[in-house]
């Protein structure tokens, strides 16, 4: 090989690599040794892993005038042959054929594709109406099937290793879940068992407004941990799909000013601002939605304590939209991506009680009525819930 090919190779090689997206390293794959190689449609065939049918993965069209996904079905045949043989084929029509329409003079060549060295796929160029295949283009294409076999593997390796950063982020998570919640259970039964305890005690007599005050205490721990266990019972629930939902009609407008009064019971400063179109009919469940409602109040009333509150609804073409807003201090933008996950809480929470599963069963609940909610925050200026709830859920 001479100098200046191989620094060709190394430029080409060095601008594959440069892409992210494996595709888009093909397409530079392909594009850049045009000079060598030249065909009409390529495409590659993988093996489906549950099927063992083939899937067309990649498909691209040069030639003249053809659309490569609606085509690449020509090469099925050969790229099952291919991988049957494990070898490489060149099927050329036998001159004399009697044929005249380009399209139907198919020069075909098919590689072997090893990805992870399994022979799992093919790689199938077709050149219609010739001319035939020299050496070099026989060499060059073969170059390419190796190189897009080693992008594949590169795009599985990608993808196991996000898979395994994800589980690893929820292992993790579980590991800070498990000390949260013995926390979060510990605290309330330690003022339960201390206050009645302490009601018990046979050699003090406590006076009427002091025991009432201990029951009191007694009986609002008794609901913080009833709430909490719901939580986690809701959650896993959630999380094995069992959880059952009941859909009717229901105005959400009224459902929203209901769970805002009854926050308003108990926490009579907090200031709740209502911005509300007049809304079409919605069918959903009303309970579990108010339950959404509920978590976000909870939470603005946690992490944004003394900032009013502004809920916004209209509809739009198919969707209704809800905007809830405080102005307390935000979400740092790194966390935002996560703050829906189960069992996350945004770092140097753990000052304010929690467990992380509050938004969980939120996103879940909106996605069983096939919206969809999300959250934007400017740090140091607050947080806006969005929910957006399809007009026909399809359900
Ligand atoms: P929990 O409140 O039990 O920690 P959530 O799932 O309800 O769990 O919330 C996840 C995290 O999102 C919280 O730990 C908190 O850091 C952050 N967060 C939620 N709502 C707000 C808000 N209104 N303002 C600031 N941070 C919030």
């Amino acid at each position: 090989m001479d100098l200046q090919t191989l620094s060709a190779l190394h430029k080409i090689f060095q601008e594959v690599q440069r892409q992210q997206d494996w595709r888009a390293s093909l397409d530079t794959l392909f594009v850049s040794l045009r000079d060598s190689f030249v065909f009409d449609n390529t495409a590659i065939y993988l093996v489906d892993p549950l099927t063992k049918g083939l899937d067309v993965v990649y498909a691209r069209a040069v030639g003249r005038g053809k659309t490569a996904e609606a085509d690449a079905v020509w090469g099925e045949s050969l790229a099952n042959e291919v991988i049957t043989k494990g070898e490489m084929i060149l099927k050329e029509p036998k001159p004399g054929s009697g044929k005249t329409v380009r399209l139907d003079l198919a020069y075909l060549l098919a590689f072997p594709l090893y990805i992870g060295s399994k022979l799992n796929g093919a790689l199938v160029f077709v050149r219609f109406g010739g001319p035939e295949y020299s050496e070099l283009h026989i060499q060059t294409a073969s170059l390419q099937a190796f190189w897009a076999a080693a992008l594949i593997e590169r795009r599985d390796l990608q993808g196991a290793r996000a898979e395994l950063d994800s589980v690893q982020r929820q292992m993790r998570l579980q590991d800070d879940f498990v000390s949260t919640i013995s926390h979060e259970l510990r605290t309330p039964l330690g003022f339960i068992k201390g206050y009645s305890t302490s009601l018990l005690r046979e050699d003090t007599v406590w006076d009427e407004a002091t025991q009432r005050e201990f029951l009191t205490i007694i009986d609002e721990e008794a609901d913080r941990l009833a709430r909490l266990i719901e939580d986690m019972l809701e959650s896993a629930r959630l999380q094995s799909n069992t959880l059952q939902f009941k859909f009717s009609p229901v105005r959400i407008d009224a459902l929203v000013r209901d769970v805002a009064t009854r926050i308003n019971m108990y926490q009579p400063r907090l200031k709740i601002t209502f911005d509300f179109e007049p809304l079409p009919p919605f069918r959903g469940d009303g309970t579990r939605l108010a339950q959404v409602f509920e978590n976000l109040f909870s939470n603005a009333i946690k992490y944004a304590p003394d900032s009013e509150i502004s809920i916004g609804m209209r509809a739009t073409a198919d969707n209704i939209r809800i905007t809830f807003t405080d102005k307390g201090e935000g979400i740092p933008e790194d966390y935002l991506p996560f703050i829906f996950e189960r069992f996350y809480r945004v770092p140097g929470e753990r000052t304010v009680a929690g467990t992380g599963l509050g938004l969980y069963i939120c996103k879940q609940i909106i996605m069983a009525h096939h919206g969809n909610i999300w959250v934007e925050s400017v740090l140091g200026e607050g947080v806006t819930f969005i929910i957006e709830l399809p007009m026909e859920p399809m359900l």
